[in-house]
Formats: C-alpha cells, sequence, structure tokens
C-alpha cells in the first residue's frame, strides 16, 4: 500500500462491535478480564493500549519498517534506542545533529557508559574512519538542522552494514512522504512526531520504526519497563494528524520552494530592491546547494525549511523576526502554519558560540518553517519583514 492510502487505512479498520469508521480512543488504563490470564490481548495501558497500537501499526506502514513504537516525545523514542546499548558500546554520529540529542548522549549516556563520536564531515568515509568494534550505532539526522545538509543515506548504510552495526536515521525533518530511510538500508528510523507526522503543533510524541519486528521487542520492552508511554488522546491526535501527511507535505513543499526562489532571486535583482540584504538562501532544491545531486536522489521534494542568513547580522535578523506578522515567532516547525525561529539565541542556544559558529550558525541565520498558507500572504510577509 501506498504512504497516502497506508496512512488513512492502517490501523483504522471500522470498530468491530459499532462499525464506526473512526475507532474510538480507548480511554482506559486496565482491561476487565473473563478469567485470570483470559484477556482480549490487552492488561495493562503501560505495556499496550489499542489507540497506541493503531498508531504504530500506521508508522510501521508508512516507513515501510516492520513494527514501530510510540513514545511520549521524539527525545524519549531516542533514548529507548540508545538505552539497548551497553556501557562500553560507541555511537557515531554527525556532529549537526538535533541539539537534544546531543545532550542526551552527552549528559545521560556519557556518564553511564557509552562513547559517543562525531564527525563533521558527512561522508561514508568519514563516518567509517570512527567506527571500530565498540560501534554498535551510526545516528543521522537529514536534512540537518538548520543549515540542511543531505546526508547520502544509502552509502552510510553499507559502510554500517560492512562494520555490523546499525544505522538510525531521524526522518522527521523529511517524513516518509519525502524519504524512505529503511528502503535505503537503514535499520531504525527514529521520529519527533510532534513536528510534520503531528503536523498541527498540538501534540508531543515520537516514535520508533525498526525495520524487523525482531528489533523492536527490546525497544517495546524498554518502554514498558521503563514506563514511557504516550497517552492516548496524544497518539489519537499523531494518528489524525499523519492521515493528511502526503498532502500537507505537497503543500510544505511547494511554499518552501518557493520562497526560496523568490529570496534567491532577490539578491540578483529579481525581487524588489531595498530592504535587509540576504547573503545566502539555503534549500535543498536549490541550484546551489552543497547536497543538490544527493537531495535530488534521495529525496521526493525540499521539504518545509528554508534557512536565510541575513549580509547584516544580528541586528538585521532580530528586526525581521519582529517584524513579520504571518510568520509565527517560535521554536519548533513542521506544523501548518509559519512559524520563523532565530537558532543562536532560540532552538540552538545550548550549542557553545565557538562550536556554533563553526557550522555556519551564525546571528545572522534564521530558520523558516514554512507552513501550508496561501504562498501569496506568505512572500508579501516576508518582503515587508525584510522592509
Ligand atoms: C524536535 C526534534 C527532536 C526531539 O523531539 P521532541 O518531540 O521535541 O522530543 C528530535 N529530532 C529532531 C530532528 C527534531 O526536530
Amino acid at each position: 500500500m501506498r504512504l497516502a492510502t497506508a496512512a488513512i487505512h492502517v490501523g483504522q479498520e471500522p470498530d468491530a462491535v459499532t462499525g464506526a469508521t473512526v475507532p474510538p480512543i480507548h480511554i482506559t488504563s486496565t482491561y476487565t478480564q473473563e478469567s485470570p490470564g483470559v484477556h482480549k490481548g490487552y492488561e495493562y495501558s503501560r505495556t499496550a493500549n489499542p489507540t497506541r497500537v493503531a498508531l504504530e501499526k500506521c508508522l510501521a506502514a508508512i516507513e515501510g519498517g516492520e513494527a514501530a513504537t510510540a513514545f511520549p516525545s521524539g527525545l524519549a523514542a531516542t533514548n529507548a534506542l540508545f538505552a539497548n546499548l551497553r556501557p562500553g558500546d560507541s555511537v557515531v554520529s554527525y556532529a549537526d545533529v538535533y541539539g537534544g540529542t546531543y545532550r542526551l548522549l552527552e549528559k545521560c549516556f556519557r556518564p553511564w557508559g557509552l562513547d559517543a563520536r562525531y564527525t563533521n564531515d558527512p561522508s561514508p568515509k568519514a563516518f567509517d574512519a570512527l567506527m571500530d568494534k565498540t560501534t554498535k550505532l551510526v545516528w543521522l539526522e537529514t536534512p540537518t538542522n538548520p543549515l540542511l545538509r543531505v546526508i547520502d543515506i544509502a552509502a552510510v548504510a553499507e559502510v554500517v552494514r560492512a562494520r555490523g552495526a546499525k544505522l538510525a536515521v531521524d526522518n522527521t525533518f523529511a517524513t516518509p512522504a519525502l524519504q524512505l530511510p529503511i528502503k535505503l538500508g537503514a535499520d531504525y528510523v527514529v521520529h519527533s512526531s510532534t513536528k510534520y507526522l503531528g503536523g498541527h503543533s498540538d501534540v508531543i510524541g515520537g516514535a520508533v520504526i525498526c525495520k524487523r519486528a525482531a528489533d523492536a521487542e527490546p525497544i517495546a520492552t524498554y518502554l514498558n519497563a521503563a514506563g514511557s508511554c504516550p497517552g492516548p488522546f496524544d497518539v489519537y491526535l499523531t494518528h489524525r494528524g499523519i492521515k493528511t501527511l502526503a498532502v500537507r507535505m505537497e503543500a510544505h513543499c511547494r511554499n518552501a520552494l518557493a520562497i526560496a526562489e523568490h529570496l534567491a532571486g532577490r539578491g540578483k535583482g529579481k525581487g524588489p530592491a531595498g530592504g535587509a540584504k540576504l547573503s545566502r538562501v539555503v534549500y535543498p532544491k536549490l541550484e546551489d546547494h552543497p547536497d543538490r545531486a544527493i537531495a535530488e536522489r534521495q529525496m521526493c521534494g525540499g521539504g518545509g525549511i528554508v534557512t536565510i542568513v541575513f549580509a547584516e547580522g544580528f541586528a538585521a535578523a532580530k528586526r525581521f523576526c519582529e517584524r513579520v506578522k504571518v510568520f509565527s515567532l517560535a521554536e519548533s516547525l513542521g506544523g501548518v502554519e509559519s512559524l520563523v525561529n532565530h537558532p543562536a539565541i532560540m532552538t540552538h542556544a545550548s550549542i557553545p558560540r565557538e562550536v556554533r559558529e563553526s557550522r555556519g550558525i551564525t546571528d545572522g541565520l534564521v530558520r523558516l518553517s514554512v507552513g501550508i498558507e496561501d504562498v501569496r500572504d506568505l512572500i508579501e510577509d516576508i518582503e515587508q519583514g525584510l522592509g
């Protein structure tokens, strides 16, 4: 079944008792048994809840994995994956990953005995160079945040497989609508469903999707043992959001590309003159993007994020963030509404300045999470913001 169909139908069979086309939300902590140990497959909602199971089936189907486990946040999902490693193991990761992933590795897992190694070079050779016998997991995120570097998943997967390790891809930015890491060789896909999967900025959630059902077992066991389970209302909202993922991603990509092209043309005298000057417009489908060839191969759309750099630095970036009206100044991304974020002060503030700047996250950089509003209103808002 293809994504748009699976997103709507998998886990959403009409209710067996009433025929309700949309299955009910199962608001229950426990399940009545006929006789001790005789039940309908559910005993206690930390272990399993039908609303959560419905979402998990859907997630596995849309990512092309055999099984999925839903968590109450993206970081809880990431945590479950790292927690299944052992002290003395190592993880190799691209350096420019989600700040919370870096914090989890450094603040929680390094003291516990997990060694994390980071490469600034996203080439397969660079990942390979950091791997040894202790390396059990390679972690990557593509496109990266906020510089939108695109990493070749298939090429890294080959290196990881040759070493006998496993590959996890954080697919939060691209979603299965744009790229399918498991098809490209990944063993795990991790999501912050808070972003595009949920899609409406109204719920925090996460998931681990496994290529093989056998790999999902220890993750579900960890969820049950450690107690990190999402509630039925939250998983319902996430599942409801996923039903429109395919059309939303098309709209996000269309709007983001139009904005990226408009802003890139602006510097070349194609747009209105005057106002703040941009020294860079970053979008994976623009001709000058350093990883455009990989993006063309790997992603069937550029995604909904456009990153811009103000030539005049912080003051101009700040002024723009304050002036835009349709774009809300807020952290997070991936919702139907457009957001603007200043990474150096907001989402990426915990990264030391030198490290941040060495990665190109300067004080003049602004990240746009382009929503699905009418793009003419978005471009007009950006123009008046640039003033
Ligand atoms: C937001 C985000 C996370 C963390 O997810 P939460 O749901 O906030 O815990 C992980 N990875 C990426 C790429 C993210 O954008």
